[in-house]
């Protein structure tokens, strides 16, 4: 099955072997068997944060569609890790909870919201997680969140040989909110996203922010706000390196979000990842500064020469 149609940057070879579930019971079954046979998973969410290899992706990959949310007005979450994040988060707001305001606009699924400790406006994902449900070398268990080692955009699931933990179910304690300001809030993110993103494909902002606060004072143009926080968004330097809407075959640096590569003309994973590379040397020549990816290169990539 060619994994092209089931990323948002359009792009990627086949998988192996490839499946869909729609319930975490059959995700922890069918994980733990191709463990015990021997045979590497993949769990493909919506595909909003990979780029799978145009050399195919061995193994089986799963794609999770078990989508089941519970909410308690109390604050009790458990959901499937199939479902939208940003299903959940209207769940939740119905119920009052507030919390997850953040998830409104990133496309993606709960679980690869996990994998990348998915955030947006200072928040993350896994503030709020109290349990995980997950399948781990073959072994169905509960564990507390810390299991999963997250930070800024970060995870053991995002390792370069990462384990193979399946993540099933997830249980969370979130807080009780006023509903118009839950709205209000998630309605206001919602608009300052629809003026930076860019409608072509892409995976969002492909490079993780860089976190020093020394670079962050030396640099001019940045805002106090950013100063004082110690961020530089990998945006200000791609586009202070140049390479706002630079293209490269089919793929494209954002023209208004830089941070952004955008599929612009059927380009293919390793077009995609070539422009990436340009870029990273580029800011690196000119700052010294390593920009590392948020999108996780999937598959067999030794055929790929930068
Ligand atoms: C327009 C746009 C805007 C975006 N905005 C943001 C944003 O503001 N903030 C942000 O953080 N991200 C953002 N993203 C990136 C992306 O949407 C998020 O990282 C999202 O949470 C990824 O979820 P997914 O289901 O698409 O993951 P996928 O891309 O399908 O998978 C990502 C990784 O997670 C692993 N994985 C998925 N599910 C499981 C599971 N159940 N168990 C174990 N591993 C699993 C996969 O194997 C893979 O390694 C954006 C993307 C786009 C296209």
């Amino acid at each position: 099955m060619n994994l092209a149609s089931f990323t948002t940057l359009r792009a990627g070879g086949a998988a192996e072997f490839f499946g869909s579930v729609a319930t975490s019971g059959d995700l922890a079954e069918i994980s733990a068997a191709a463990h015990h046979a021997g045979i590497k998973v993949t769990i493909l969410g919506a595909g909003s944060n990979m780029l799978p290899s145009d050399d195919g992706v061995p193994g089986l990959t799963l794609r999770n569609q078990a989508a089941r949310i519970a909410v308690a007005k109390t604050g009790e979450v458990l959901a499937d890790t199939g479902c939208a994040f940003q299903e959940l988060f209207l769940k939740a707001a119905q119920a009052g909870l507030r919390g997850l305001e953040f998830a409104v606009g990133i496309p993606g699924t709960l679980g690869g919201a996990l994998a990348s400790n998915a955030g947006a406006y200072r928040s993350n994902v896994s503030e709020f997680i109290t349990r995980l449900d997950l399948v781990h070398d073959g072994e169905r268990k509960w564990v507390g969140p810390e299991y999963l080692k997250f930070s800024y955009r970060d995870s053991v699931l995002r390792q370069p040989n990462p384990p193979q933990i399946t993540v099933l179910r997830v249980e969370m304690k979130l807080p009780k909110g006023n509903p118009k300001q839950i709205y209000d809030e998630a309605r206001e993110y919602q608009r300052q996203r629809i003026s930076k993103q860019p409608p072509q494909a892409s995976a969002g902002s492909f490079f993780k922010n860089v976190t020093d606060r020394a670079f962050a004072e030396s640099l001019d143009g940045l805002s106090e706000t950013l100063k004082k926080a110690g961020v530089v968004p990998a945006g200000f330097l791609i586009e202070a390196a140049g390479l706002k809407g630079f293209r490269m075959g089919g793929a494209m640096q954002g023209a208004r979000h830089a941070n952004f590569i955008l599929n612009v003309g059927n380009a293919t994973s390793f077009e995609i990842r070539k422009l990436a590379c340009h870029t990273r040397q580029v800011v690196f020549d000119k700052f010294g500064v390593l920009l590392e990816e948020e999108v996780l290169y999937l598959g067999d990539w030794s055929r790929f020469a930068a």
